[in-house]
């Protein structure tokens, strides 16, 4: 651990001195006002960030409405060379942006290692797909040949959370850069180091300045501008359901289109006929890695009636093992919440879980000293109308819920104001084809924890999200549909 965060000193010392600065039209540039990024670990300040408004955005959007026309006519073939070599220069820099990573959000090391190599296999991923994005199609008819084109959509703006921002922040830019767009970014105040890494490899790998820009702040004032600029035509956000809606009202007035990943409270269903081992490890997995700090975790443990209480005991046993500590420590499973802020949201849910009636089975405490840890937490005997049932927490939280008949769980199951995935655990296929039909998801993995494979749609229904990502779906979000008529 020592060592660790030795080297992880090493790395922060350059921006402790120069700030994390934005990046705007290939320049590094200043703000009157600034704030400090904090250690999740034991609150000290990380480094001193610029808190841009209204005035850097439009210097942004200016510097990547510029850069539009050369960008979208670069030939396919040269963004994906330009792409190809970001990959390459995020695997070169992997290490150091895993540490600062875990610094700056709390994750644990054992998880982050692998979330920068994630982020080279988008921009690899993507940027094979540059060339064929823009592919059209002949639909000819008796009197016409019907053609159609796609071509980038413009300035986007790409505003993007603090829990995993690197990987998520790489999930958004490949794909517009890929399509031809030019961008401004907006990565969450809770965790701008690596952001800042990222857009320093893609200029690194030859991108030209103001094809992207990097705008620090909060979302009151940097990210408002950024969804109401005229000059931008879409905005990708990832975030709470709750901005969502405030990012729709903001970019009303310039028709924003608009594609959200929001949040979830994704119910886990295990059946009397699943193979429990595996089901065990796979709820484990999806709650209590990443800090619970993740989208598509599963918050929601739905356990058939007649394997509930020896289900639960070995899940009480799992979660009071789990090892939680300084994120940098390999041995950490569970690091600190990304802010005291966020500590308090997820300790109201302690409070509620007690007043409403249910147990705390494991955990339910925030931990005593500096930092933000709080014990991983087990919530049984609720029931569905609960607080803790249907809110996301958005932490290492697991409510369990029991059920007697399939209908019962997919009435549980549905029952929340979210829809990103669903896990359902059973051997009886023709049950996990019957109950994947009803489920309101935008995800389901039967028999499966979260994979993710690039090429499949990833998104959410309801207050979950709009639109989709991966493969070719990305591209409709990025890209406009033309259509022209010669006449035969
Ligand atoms: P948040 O909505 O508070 O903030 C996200 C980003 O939006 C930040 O950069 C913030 O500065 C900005 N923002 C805030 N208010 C804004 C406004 N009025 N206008 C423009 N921008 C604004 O979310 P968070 O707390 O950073 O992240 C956690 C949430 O993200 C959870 O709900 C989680 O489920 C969700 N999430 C969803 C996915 C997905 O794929 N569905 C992935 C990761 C996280």
């Amino acid at each position: 651990l020592e060592d660790n965060i030795a080297k992880a000193e090493g790395w922060l010392a350059r921006l402790r001195e120069t700030g994390v600065r934005h990046r705007i039209d290939g320049e590094d540039c200043e703000s009157e006002k600034s704030f400090e990024t904090l250690s999740p670990a034991d609150g000290r300040p990380l480094a001193r960030v610029a808190r841009g408004g209204a005035g850097e955005i439009d210097a942004a959007a200016s510097a990547a409405a510029k850069a539009f026309p050369t960008w979208r006519d670069t030939p396919g073939r040269e963004r994906r060379a330009i792409l190809h070599r970001i990959a390459d220069g995020i695997v070169a820099r992997a290490e150091e942006i895993a540490f600062l990573e875990c610094l700056d959000t709390g994750q644990a090391l054992r998880f982050m290692s692998k979330a920068a190599l994630r982020g080279a296999e988008n921009f690899r991923f993507f940027g094979d797909r540059a060339e064929a994005a823009r592919d059209g199609r002949n639909l000819p008819s008796p009197t016409l040949m019907n053609v159609t084109t796609r071509t980038p959509i413009g300035p986007v703006g790409v505003i993007t959370p603090w829990n995993t921002p690197f990987m998520l922040s790489t999930w958004k830019i490949a794909p517009a850069l890929a399509a031809g767009c030019t961008l401004v970014h907006k990565p969450a105040e809770f965790s701008p180091i690596t952001a800042r890494l990222l857009i320093e490899i893609a200029e690194d790998a030859g991108l030209p300045p103001g094809v992207w820009n990097l705008v620090n702040g909060f979302g009151e004032d940097a990210g408002k501008a950024l969804t109401e600029h005229a000059g931008i035509r879409a905005i990708a956000f990832v975030g709470e359901s709750r901005t969502g809606s405030q990012i729709m009202r903001q970019g009303a007035a310039t028709l924003k289109r608009v594609h959200f990943e929001l949040g979830g409270k994704n119910p886990v269903i295990v059946f009397d006929d699943a193979e429990i081992e595996r089901a065990l490890d796979a709820v484990i997995f999806m709650i209590y890695s990443l800090n619970g700090e993740r989208c598509t975790s599963s918050s929601r443990l739905l356990v058939h009636r007649s394997i509930h209480d020896e289900f639960v005991a070995r899940l009480t046993e799992r979660v009071n093992a789990i090892r939680v500590g300084h994120p940098l420590d390999p041995e950490t499973e569970i690091g600190p919440l990304i802010h005291p802020v966020h500590v308090d949201k997820v300790a109201s849910y302690f409070r509620a879980a007690r007043a409403e009636g249910a147990t705390i089975a494991a955990g339910g405490e925030v931990m005593e000293g500096a930092g933000c840890y709080v014990r991983p937490t087990l919530f049984t005997d609720a029931t569905p109308g609960m607080a803790i049932a249907r809110e996301e927490i958005f932490g290492p939280v697991l409510t369990v819920l029991p059920f007697e008949t399939e209908a019962e769980a997919l009435a549980i199951a549905n029952g929340t104001e979210y829809g990103l995935t669903a896990y359902v655990w059973t051997e009886n296929l023709t049950r996990a084809l019957r109950f994947t039909e009803k489920l309101e998801a935008g995800m389901i993995w039967v028999n499966s924890e979260n994979v993710r494979h690039l090429p499949t749609p990833f998104g959410g229904v309801k207050a979950s999200g709009i639109g989709r990502d991966g493969g070719d779906w990305s591209f409709e979000f990025y890209m406009e549909q033309k259509h022209i008529g010669f006449a035969t």
